[in-house]
């Protein structure tokens, strides 16, 4: 397989040779933080790491190599990585040999990737979300010359053929594009991933068609904006005209796809849902918040009234399409009537699912500046109030349920009671519990949904 450099390759072999060596290979072990781009990008990494000759690891104990991929969107996944990096200092201090690496978003804020270096000598290797490829180099770099890596220069190029390795189960995630170029004044996104940059469109088909021939059952499309694929390609496509293609492969697989952005939303990717059976009825459609003024001040780019023209949208052309979104609460400057506008919103909505968030600050971003008068115990009283509507809302979606087929894949089963209960999502992204069989995990399987629970359904096989 070639990698970009000669040095990769020279790398590569290198550490291919001393696995060939030894009695037992390199164990690594990569914990993800964050979103599923994180997983993908994860999953390249590993893949990188099998490719060197290393074998997968039990658990962080027993790894030669350990890579943290960290996510930076809220402070507190910072915290958390940072107390689990500081937890890694006893295992250094038994095996001197452990190379410890940490990358992702986190590490690409200003200042972050020295302070780990700094406050965890112990730590080998600190590298950028978009030099993943370079993996192999850094590790040959660390055990031939003991250097400490540190390397986080943000480049918007696109390393296709890299070797993946897909985590287990019937999904699989494949990225159609990186970076983002939407500047939402909360968030460090496009600060620690660059600039939005799509893959060319025969890629990621053959990524697909190669998930399809390893038997993922599930396709998930992702891009920080999938809405806008396409920007920049000399090839006249656009994400509705990708969703197509992928669509129209042989195979018994269902497509998904995260994120949507509500102002690039287009009708005809509506179009393309609703003709095509293979595209899961769900969509993602965050919305942040209900209050004109505060997604101004956001720069969302779009209004309540648009947003709820658009859903209206999709209710009437993808009847029974389910709907999520993400909301943030106590941006700076949200009032009491912010607030209440995004309440009302969400009542007049009903999302299946809704993600919330506790507005954060976030380093080098345009709300950084902005003056934050609201006190943080009326922010967390608004978020408990939100989380209370939500769970009625969303116990009213899964009771809706109730006497409707679902077409089920199962990823996994768990033994209760003496029986077999498979466990799985449903194509509007419900969770689906049913009797059955260990055989059929992997496997689309028709359900009558007979029971609700407030977060899952109980379900009978038809
Ligand atoms: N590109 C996607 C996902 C971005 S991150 C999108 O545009 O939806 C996922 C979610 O994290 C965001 O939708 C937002 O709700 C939340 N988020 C991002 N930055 C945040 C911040 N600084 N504080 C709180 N929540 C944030
Ligand atoms: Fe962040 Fe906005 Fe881009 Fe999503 S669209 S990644 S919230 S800047």
């Amino acid at each position: 397989m070639e990698i970009n450099s000669e040095c990769s390759k020279e790398a590569i072999e290198f550490v291919q040779e001393l696995n060939h060596t030894k009695r037992e290979p390199l164990k690594y072990f990569v914990r993800s933080y964050g979103c599923q781009q994180n997983f993908a990008d994860s999953e390249r990494i590993a893949g990188l790491l099998e490719l060197m000759g290393c074998a997968e690891a039990a658990n962080v104990t027993e790894s030669d190599i350990i890579i943290f991929n960290t996510c930076g969107v809220r402070h507190t996944a910072n915290e958390r990585v940072f107390g689990n990096i500081g937890a890694l200092k006893l295992l250094k201090r038994k095996n001197k040999a452990l190379i410890i690496g940490v990358c992702g978003c986190m590490v690409e804020q200003q200042g972050v990737a020295d302070g780990i270096l700094k406050r965890f000598s112990f730590v080998n290797m600190v590298f950028g979300t978009n030099l993943i490829h370079m993996l192999p180099e850094f590790i040959f770099r660390v055990i031939t010359k003991k250097e400490k890596i540190l390397q986080t220069k943000l480049n918007d190029e696109i390393f296709e053929g890299l070797p993946v390795k897909r985590s287990v189960g019937p999904i699989c995630q494949i990225p159609i594009m990186y970076g983002c170029d939407n500047f939402c004044s909360y968030c460090v996104v496009p600060y620690v991933r660059g600039r939005e940059r799509s893959r060319e469109p025969e890629h990621i088909i053959a990524e697909v068609k190669e998930a399809i021939a390893q038997n993922k059952k599930e396709i998930l499309l992702l891009g920080q904006n999938v809405n806008s694929y396409g920007k920049g390609l000399a090839e006249d496509i656009n994400f509705a005209k990708l969703l197509q293609m992928v669509a129209e492969l042989k195979g018994d697989f269902r497509i998904r796809f995260l994120t949507s952005h509500p102002k690039d939303m287009s009708d005809e990717l509506l179009e393309v849902i609703a003709k095509n059976k293979k595209i899961c009825r769900h969509i993602h459609l965050p919305l942040q918040s209900g209050s004109n003024e505060v997604l101004k001040n956001m720069n969302r780019n779009y209004t309540r009234e648009k947003y709820l023209e658009l859903i209206d949208k999709i209710k009437a052309k993808l009847p029974g399409c389910s709907l999520s979104s993400d909301i943030i609460v106590g941006f700076p400057g949200e009032t009491r009537q912010d607030f209440e506008q995004t309440l009302e919103l969400i009542k007049q909505v009903e999302f299946a699912f809704l993600f919330m968030f506790l507005f954060s600050k976030r380093p080098g971003t345009a709300a950084e500046k902005l003056p934050d008068i609201v006190p943080n115990s009326l922010k967390k009283a608004w978020f408990a109030e939100l989380v209370k509507l939500q769970e009625e809302i969303g116990a009213k979606k899964h009771r809706e349920q109730i006497g409707k087929e679902k077409l089920v894949l199962p990823d996994h089963f768990k033994a209760e009671n003496g029986k077999i209960v498979l466990v799985g999502k449903c194509d509007q992204n419900f969770l689906v519990e049913f009797e059955g069989t260990e055989s059929m995990v992997n496997e689309f399987t028709r359900v009558k949904i007979t029971k609700a629970h407030r977060r899952s359904l109980w379900g009978q096989i038809i």
